[in-house]
């Protein structure tokens, strides 16, 4: 079949049949959708043979590249062994590798590794443990999650329930938990009326004070407290003051809270260490991990926590204290042998020490975008950007949500050859680690030219 009819027989079976996640259709089915084919390092390519540079490392997973030649290897030497085989009552080689070898790398203390599939099962996880953790180890009154505003944690019951955007998470309240909510520390649009410039870290931290009091009055009910480290991203990337993930950490300590750290977005060198926690020397008790953990290769999570959790759990079969809880691809072999492959990358490939250069080069190329008139923000840790976009810069009024300023700036990158993605007003910039600096620049001149032609 010639290309262009292919891609044509493509876009209305996509249209007949699929059901893209967080679109709406009714919109969808009016466009010509992009139909991806292949991948080529950082690069991206349609059915008709177009490029793009692959802005968001198709959804923050991508670490090393597309078609990277030893991660394909790693892939196909496991396939030569089994695809899968389960962990209930069974150990698997590539499963036991990756723990040992992500214990070593994880934040001090944290020692035991609970896999399973997506971001939303890490955190769902992490919040089972922490609640049966309390429940059978003398604490049953430490029943429930303190959260942030503005949080993404993935879309089950348990991890909505602990978020903390309307937009995602308000049509399902009736089904979900009630957790204490948390200000978010998020400067340009401060809850507490500070000023963006003083608030660069030397305002009077009221955020550090509303924090302490929400666990003051709550501390002695909680079982955790669940953080995404530096940087909520879903909400647009909204970067934390210094200081406030180690302040959280040292609250919960004084209180008896458990902490989850959610590095599923952060987690894998984007904020330009391998974990965001290092950055403030926090360990927390357990650490979710998804997106970078495989490369973008395969689904795979792993929920990291302490010795001392996990003793919390022990006893003899008939005491049921058991974590009943596994999923049927938990673990799976290819997924695992791609992960470790991938930490010899990061190593091999000195990635961390790249990733930090190449954050210089984005913030010297996000520069000139920060004088476009409809430019209210940009924030930026490592590698993950986000521009955030105003109708009016001087009051920071925000646009009309009809008006789809972020989606329209996105759908005109791609003209210029980048693929990027928004939330909401909010242009997200986070490349694959191996970005080069000449895709660094790019990138930001298309994004600048199609911020400049829709606003
Ligand atoms: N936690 C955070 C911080 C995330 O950013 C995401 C996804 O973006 C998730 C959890 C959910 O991950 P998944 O989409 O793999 O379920």
């Amino acid at each position: 079949m010639p290309t262009q009819a292919r891609t044509a027989t493509l876009r209305e079976q996509d249209k007949r049949h699929l059901w893209h996640p967080f679109t709406q259709q009714a919109d969808w089915v009016q466009t010509d959708p992009l139909v991806i084919e292949r991948g080529e390092g950082n690069w991206l390519i349609d059915t008709d043979g177009n490029r793009y540079l692959d802005g968001v490392s198709s959804l923050w997973t991508n670490v090393h590249g597309h078609r990277r030649p030893e991660l394909d290897a790693a892939l196909t030497e496991q396939l030569g062994k089994i695809a899968h085989s389960t962990l209930l009552g069974l150990g698997s080689v590539p499963s036991i590798e990756l723990a040992a070898r992500l214990t070593d790398i994880a934040p001090q203390g944290l020692t035991r590794v609970f896999y399973s599939d997506s971001g939303s099962t890490a955190v769902e996880i992490a919040l089972k443990l922490a609640f049966q953790f309390c429940l059978q180890n003398g604490a049953p009154e430490r029943s429930k999650f303190a959260s942030m505003h503005n949080a993404y944690h993935g879309d089950t019951i348990g991890s909505v329930s602990v978020g903390g955007m309307d937009l995602f998470h308000a049509t399902y309240r009736a089904m979900l938990f009630d957790s204490v909510k948390v200000e978010s520390p998020y400067c340009y649009r401060c809850p507490f009326g500070q000023e963006p410039t003083q608030c660069d870290h030397q305002c009077d931290k009221q955020c550090f004070g509303h924090v302490a009091d929400v666990m003051e009055r709550h501390g002695h009910e909680l079982a955790a407290f669940v953080i995404e480290p530096l940087v909520q991203g879903a909400a647009g990337q909204i970067t934390h003051p210094h200081g406030y993930l180690r302040h959280v950490r040292e609250l919960c300590d004084r209180h008896g809270v458990l902490l989850i750290a959610d590095e599923v977005a952060v987690g894998f060198g984007k904020t330009g260490t391998m974990f965001a926690c290092e950055q403030e020397e926090v360990s927390p008790d357990l650490l979710c991990l998804a997106k970078g953990i495989s490369a973008g290769y395969l689904p795979l999570a792993a929920t990291l926590t302490t010795e001392r959790l996990y003793e919390g759990f022990l006893g003899r079969h008939e005491d049921f204290r058991t974590f009943f809880h596994g999923h049927t691809f938990t673990g799976n072999p290819l997924a695992c042998a791609v992960a470790i492959r991938s930490l010899d990358l990061f190593a091999s490939d000195c990635l961390l020490e790249h990733v930090r250069d190449i954050a210089t080069h984005l913030a010297d190329g996000l520069k000139p975008l920060a004088a476009l008139p409809h430019v209210g923000d940009i924030r930026q840790r490592g590698i993950m950007t986000g521009i955030e976009l105003v109708a009016d810069r001087s009051t920071k009024a925000a646009y009309d949500v009809a008006e789809r300023a972020g989606h329209r700036v996105c759908m005109l990158a791609r003209e210029h050859g980048v693929i990027v993605r928004n939330l909401g007003d909010v242009i997200v910039l986070m490349p694959p680690l191996s970005v080069t600096h000449e895709e660094i620049g790019l990138l930001c001149t298309a994004v600048g030219k199609a911020i400049a032609e829709v606003t």
